[in-house]
């Protein structure tokens, strides 16, 4: 069975540079699923031949706080009603946010598989400012720069364990 993995985070993390970063690994089918709430995106992808699907969960611009702490929360519910692993991504440029720390919060509770994925770590000086997001209580983390590249492969690497 083709695991389903869904990127979830709060906008201008880079979920969707990762996503066809993610995609592009070979011809990717992507297709965009109107939903009434907010546009998903679909791909397939496959990492050392396991075959598996990515959702990029998108994301409006923000209007208010509410109604953005709403879209996060439909996204997340979402990933965890179709997702079988989860990768929330943050952005290391700007550190833990509000918004941060209340999807880490849903995410506590959840038995899916979560890779916490820091992004935008574009060089190794980087690396020391990632050492902050052991605060949002999920665990380990990975570092990667969507951007570049790099960090993508050891994450790739750790989910096809769970898949
Ligand atoms: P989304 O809203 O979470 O889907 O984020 P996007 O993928 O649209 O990216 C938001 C912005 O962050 C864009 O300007 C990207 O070019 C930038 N970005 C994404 N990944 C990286 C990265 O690894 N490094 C840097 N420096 N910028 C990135
Ligand atoms: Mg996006």
């Amino acid at each position: 069975n083709t695991s389903i993995v869904a990127i979830v985070g709060r906008p201008n993390v880079g979920k969707s540079t990762l996503f066809n970063r993610l995609v592009q690994r070979r011809d990717a089918i992507v297709d965009s699923v109107s939903g009434v709430t907010r546009d998903r995106h679909y791909g397939k992808s496959d990492w050392n031949g396991k075959e598996f699907s990515v959702i990029d969960t998108g994301g409006y611009a923000i209007g208010s706080d509410d109604i953005f702490e709403e879209e996060i929360r439909k996204q997340v519910e979402l990933a965890l009603e179709e997702a079988d692993l989860i990768v929330f991504v943050v952005d290391v440029e700007q550190g833990i946010t509000p918004m941060d720390t209340e999807v880490a919060k849903l995410l506590r509770k959840v038995k899916k598989p979560i890779f916490l994925v820091v992004n935008k770590v574009d060089n190794a000086m980087r690396e020391n400012d990632a050492l902050e997001f052991f605060n949002l209580g999920l665990g380990e983390y990975y570092t990667i720069s969507s951007i570049n590249g790099s960090g993508t492969g050891e994450l790739l690497d750790a989910m096809a364990i769970k898949m």
